[in-house]
């Protein structure tokens, strides 16, 4: 009998280790693990650099508070803002937690600047920000927000490509408009770049804060640093986590001068956040993400991988409805279910994780070789051919 309480689905496997993109079972068996912890690990399992890195600063300094200077803090945070848009980072140690701090920053903006009553958040639904109180109000679900009201009041939803009811909806209490620049759980759902554009010069035009939620899609995994960047715009406020941690809890709160002129000492903070052996992790993810050809490689990756599968589609059009995502966030939309699908990706050895309106999610770490992605073609391929 399990003591852990059932709040998970847990397909009845564990491992004892993992090696790039492959894991181990404690049975023996290897598998081909194309989901990496939900986008978390981005250079795959057992990292030669990031362990290297771990190692030297655990044997240094672990954790001190936020009452110091913490100079691997520094680092990384520079190294982010050197980066992107943002001018200032904080630290958290997990998605859910940098993106209600990025809905804590909207607010607490306009409050420093006299308007606390701009204070409503507009959000996409069927969209994902995590767990915490304020982050299952912000996303609506159904399911996700279940048996815990009160509710936390403050945000407003609009649909995926609905612009006219987005602009109904602003009103002088619109303090942001937050969305995932690509919705992970909600589907591998990419917003157009025009979108993002037009997102952009509405917020301009209504003195409203845009944040875009990079958890996910973030940290290279789109072939850009952010995904956003793909549209050429800068947002105001992006939380990110997943991936910056290379496999270790590691959250972020980026935001630029504007937003940070309104943030007063003491009005956030975090034990964790930021502590020497989590900046070591992050610093180490950032010395290989952020090499120019390391970005040109996960580019040229997808764009095997999307070639292949829309191949794929092509051959199976009754099983395959759609290739979706950009970079190596890639989702396949079925007309089969989903779940059924998985479990025979999984039958032969292979791992990969659902998302909303049927897609099979598949997140492959983002040093992928050809080899493995001929080999995940090959088990999808197998897949298809034999599905009944
Ligand atoms: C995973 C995710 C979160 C929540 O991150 P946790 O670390 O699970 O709290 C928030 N936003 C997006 C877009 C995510 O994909």
């Amino acid at each position: 009998m399990s003591s852990i309480l059932k709040i998970y689905n847990r397909r009845k496997i564990s491992f004892k280790k993992g090696k790039g993109s492959f894991l181990y079972s404690t049975s023996g068996k290897k598998y081909l693990d194309f989901v990496q912890g939900i986008a978390v690990n981005c250079l795959g399992h057992s990292n030669k650099h990031l362990i290297k890195k771990i190692n030297n600063q655990s044997k240094k300094l672990w954790h001190v508070s936020n009452a110091f200077q913490i100079p691997e803090q520094e680092k990384l945070a520079k190294r982010l803002t050197q980066n992107s848009f943002a001018d200032y980072v904080t630290f958290q140690n997990s998605g859910a937690e940098a993106t209600e701090v990025a809905i804590k920053f909207a607010r607490r903006y306009f409050y420093s600047k006299g308007k606390s009553k701009k204070n409503r958040i507009i959000c996409l639904k069927g969209s994902f920000h995590g767990r915490t109180l304020a982050t299952i109000y912000a996303s609506g679900s159904k399911k996700a927000t279940e048996g815990f009201s009160p509710k936390v009041d403050g945000f407003d939803h609009f649909s995926f490509g609905d612009h006219k009811s987005l602009e109904k909806i602003i009103t002088k209490r619109t303090a942001a408009i937050m969305i995932e620049t690509i919705l992970g759980e909600g589907g591998i759902k990419v917003i157009p770049d025009f979108c993002l554009r037009h997102l952009r010069k509405l917020c301009n035009k209504k003195n409203i804060l845009l944040i875009l939620d990079e958890v996910q899609c973030g940290i290279g995994r789109t072939g850009k640093f952010f995904a956003f960047e793909h549209a050429k715009i800068k947002p105001d406020i992006v939380p990110i986590a997943k991936g910056i941690g290379g496999g270790f809890p590691l959250g972020a709160c980026l935001v630029n001068k504007r937003v940070a002129s309104g943030i007063p000492k003491g009005s956030h903070g975090s034990t964790f956040g930021g502590n020497p052996l989590a900046m070591s992790v992050g610093n180490a993810v950032l010395d290989i993400i952020l090499k120019k050809k390391f970005q040109k490689k996960v580019q040229e990756s997808s764009k095997y991988f999307h070639k292949n599968l829309n191949k794929l589609k092509d051959q199976y059009p009754n099983i395959i409805k759609e290739i979706r995502g950009m970079g190596l966030l890639i989702g396949i939309q079925l007309f089969e279910d989903n779940t059924k699908f998985i479990k025979k990706l999984f039958e032969n050895k292979m791992l990969a994780i659902r998302a909303a309106e049927n897609v099979v999610r598949i997140l492959p770490p983002l040093n992928v070789n050809k080899k493995e992605i001929d080999l995940a073609m090959e088990i999808l391929a197998k897949v298809c051919k034999n599905y009944k």
